[in-house]
């Protein structure tokens, strides 16, 4: 066999496999390991949506090939909740909308739409690690654009060179954020459209958390700022608000001309979402708020003990108004690796090394509030105990 090609060589190491590694190792061991690793939902899929399935799997023409694009009624399902949740009557069904196999999908595909060997897309750095490998397996270049506490973890667009800016195809946003629990208001989202139209770049918003938000704030689509179409798609996903992660359906809205080179990909590549799972998300994105609204009680009293724990031992964190995740500075003299290492070999709790996330995530941890409610408390007693009070 020859060798793998540059673009598989190029991935890189997977930073949480040593960490992966002691959990396993730990659990034959028979330790009672508290995961607040993965951001992934605890909590099933509502009965409906599941109903739904079951009954549209039934018909057998949903078991032919979808259309790549996904059904015009998913489409309009999406276009309606953009109205309802937004108050964006303007989204095109039939050219501004494409249902992906999951958002992570279309994250990653639209780079081969974009980006020729040798460009640039902006990245924020932390971030979810899909845009910087997807950018390098395109043959792109990321540019790292800083998320730091002091800007409440939004870039800083005049600290962008003119020359990276003019030469950048796509900038990846994403609000509320992974893994930093950050949002952004419509303020920012309009000086994001004015610097891409002034650049002439492709704003990528991955919006997974718009409807994971706490204590009553509202994430804003970057719809809501005008002209956002000229320059923007949105991606969505129903994995976090309708607890559906592995069912894999997402969508992204949008620029026409995006949108369209998307659906074109997409179509040499894979054949589309099952549509009885496309019935499924309608169900979910026709009745968002009563599915939505006890995730969020949930999550919501979880990070009360999460970071009023933190607190305690001596952190000084503000309460998350989005996501599920908590985004907290290292104690003195642990490097994000070695603090994660320490937590789970003493406390038997897992937690993420800021690392993974880029290497302005060096210094940080996420902790996931996937977690219930008396196990949240138990390691936060299990910190206490092995951490006393902490000092930075
Ligand atoms: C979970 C997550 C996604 C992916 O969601 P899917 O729709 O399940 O692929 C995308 N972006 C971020 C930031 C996420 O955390």
């Amino acid at each position: 066999m020859k060798e793998l090609a540059k673009r598989v060589q190029q991935i890189p190491p997977y930073l949480f496999a040593d960490i992966e590694r002691k959990i396993d190792e730990a659990k034959q061991a028979g330790k009672d390991i508290i995961s607040l690793g993965i951001g992934d939902p605890d909590l099933p899929t509502p009965d409906n949506i599941i109903e739904e399935l079951c009954r549209t799997a039934h018909d057998p023409v949903n078991h032919q090939y979808p259309s790549s694009q996904g059904m015009l009624s998913f489409r309009k399902a999406v276009a309606e909740f953009y109205a309802r949740r937004f108050g964006i009557n303007d989204i095109d069904p039939n050219n501004e909308v494409c249902t992906l196999i999951g958002s992570k999908e279309g994250i990653a595909n639209i780079n081969y739409c974009f980006v020729d060997p040798g460009d640039i897309n902006l990245i924020p750095d932390p971030a979810y690690p899909v845009y910087a490998t997807a950018t390098m397996m395109a043959g792109g270049f990321s540019y790292p654009m800083r998320l730091d506490p002091e800007h409440g973890f939004l870039p800083q667009f005049d600290l962008i060179p003119d020359g990276i800016a003019d030469r950048a195809k796509l900038m990846w946003l994403n609000y509320p954020n992974n893994p930093t629990g950050a949002v952004a208001d419509l303020a920012f989202f309009e000086e994001a459209v004015a610097f891409a139209k002034k650049h002439d770049i492709l704003i990528c918003h991955d919006s997974a958390y718009s409807e994971m938000t706490y204590d009553g704030y509202v994430a804003p689509s970057i719809f809501e700022v005008p002209g956002a179409k000229d320059v923007a798609v949105e991606f969505g996903s129903c994995s976090k608000p309708f607890n559906m992660t592995g069912w894999r359906i997402g969508f992204v809205v949008g620029n026409s001309v995006a949108v369209k080179a998307l659906t074109t990909y997409k179509s040499n590549v894979d054949s589309g979402v099952f549509q009885a799972i496309q019935y499924a998300g309608i169900a979910g994105l026709n009745h968002p708020e009563e599915i939505v609204s006890a995730s969020r009680a949930k999550y919501a009293a979880r990070r009360d003990i999460l970071v009023g724990g933190l607190n305690e031992m001596g952190w000084d964190l503000a309460y998350p108004k989005g996501t599920f995740y908590v985004w907290a500075p290292v104690p003195k003299g642990y490097t994000s690796g070695s603090f994660a290492e320490f937590i789970l070999d003493k406390a038997e709790v897992v937690i993420t090394p800021g690392a993974g996330y880029g290497p302005a995530g060096e210094g940080f941890f996420r902790a996931t509030l996937t977690t219930e409610e008396n196990r949240m408390a138990e390691a936060i007693a299990r910190m206490k105990k092995v951490l006393g009070k902490v000092e930075f």
